[in-house]
């Protein structure tokens, strides 16, 4: 474990190098994979839980175990907790709010686009989940400046029958905020062949498509790309295992939305031991790269962190990192204007960001 300077307690420990801090926490950054129901403070879940009666098993010093969600059916697991104390509309407003202020304008994201899941939070509507979190969204623009969307999350352990019925729910009350659709939750339970039909229907109603692909081969990037018409790949790292597949989507810059921490962590990025090397070989390929942190307090990261830890373990520095924020803007579902508006924030900002020299080799503080 290590901390920084605000007493945040990280789950991965990086040499304590102040020119890596100023750097990752002045770069402007842009949020393409981040959960909402991944990203509630665990003082937060513990409010809301006091708030409607619901028994926890553990307190908010001990409610996200990082080292046990190797497993990810673990980590699911207390996702559904987490899920279960987020009930109403007020709910939904606090962590959508929370999560964009302190979980995002406070680490430099200019924009992101939230996965939310309908499906982890059964008892409540679709529209009434939305009205919380469109309120939410609202508020932290008025009060940072930070803009977002919406990615819907479809359960891939549920059927493809229920994934068509929430497109279904999707494209019925059509939201400005709602970018597009996702696929989430453990690959091995749910192939993305069976969401076919979900997605095509996204496709016809002009919703924009994304999938994880944390596990899989990498034939099932070539599934997401030409029969689920998804145009943007969370996790992917086993790309890198097809010379060709790889080709491919570096050709058609087709976005990857990696995630440094929990990926090490979930040991789907093939290490585990924090040389995040797949990242670093699907940057070196010529890949669109971009950098997030997935499920932030329940991984024991933050947005400034999965940079910092990608700057020791790779030994990036500003323009690399910059890079990938860059590439961030590219991979976002924001039309031409707003990205070149977006863009041109990016631009500005990073010749504020301090340079650094190569990583120090001092011993872990
Ligand atoms: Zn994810």
């Amino acid at each position: 474990m290590s901390a920084d300077a605000t007493g945040t307690t990280y789950s991965t420990p990086v040499p304590h190098d102040p020119a890596i801090d100023a750097l990752v926490a002045a770069l402007p950054k842009i949020s393409l994979h981040c959960h909402l129901i991944g990203s509630v403070a665990a003082a937060t879940v513990v409010d809301l839980a006091a708030k409607h009666g619901v028994p926890l098993e553990r307190g908010a010093d001990d409610l996200y175990d990082h080292a046990s969600y190797e497993d990810l059916g673990e980590f699911l697991r207390v996702l559904d907790v987490v899920g279960s104390v987020i009930r109403d509309p007020d709910d939904f407003h606090r962590v959508t709010y929370e999560s964009l202020t302190d979980g995002g304008a406070a680490h430099g994201v200019l924009y992101r686009e939230i996965h939310l899941s309908p499906p982890g939070h059964p008892g409540i509507s679709y529209r009434r989940v939305v009205e919380g979190v469109r309120a939410g969204m609202a508020d932290a623009r008025t009060d940072t400046g930070i803009e977002s969307g919406l990615v819907i999350g479809i359960c891939r352990e549920q059927s493809g029958a229920a994934a068509v019925e929430l497109v279904e729910q999707v494209v019925e009350h059509r939201y400005d905020e709602v970018l597009g659709v996702g696929l989430d939750y453990e690959e091995v339970k749910g192939p993305p062949g069976l969401f076919v039909e979900a997605f095509r229907l996204a496709g016809r109603a002009g919703l924009r498509r994304t999938a994880h692909s944390e596990s899989g081969p990498p034939h099932h990037v070539e599934v997401l790309l030409d029969d689920l018409g998804c145009d943007r790949v969370d996790h992917g790292y086993h790309v890198v295992d097809s010379p060709e597949i790889t080709a491919r989507c570096v050709e058609e810059r087709v976005p990857f939305t990696c995630t440094p921490v929990s990926s090490d962590i979930g040991r789907y990025s093939g290490s585990g031991d924090g040389s995040h090397h797949r990242i670093r070989e699907m940057v070196d390929a010529g890949l669109l790269v971009t950098i997030d942190s997935d499920d932030p307090p329940m991984f024991g990261t933050d947005p400034t962190h999965d940079y910092r830890v990608l700057a020791h373990a790779l030994g990036y520095g500003r323009d690399q990192l910059a890079a990938l924020t860059r590439n961030g803007v590219e991979a976002t579902w924001l039309d031409a204007s707003d990205k070149t508006a977006l863009l041109a924030r990016v631009d500005a900002l990073v010749p504020q960001v301090p340079a650094t020299p190569s990583p120090t080799s001092e011993d872990p503080s």
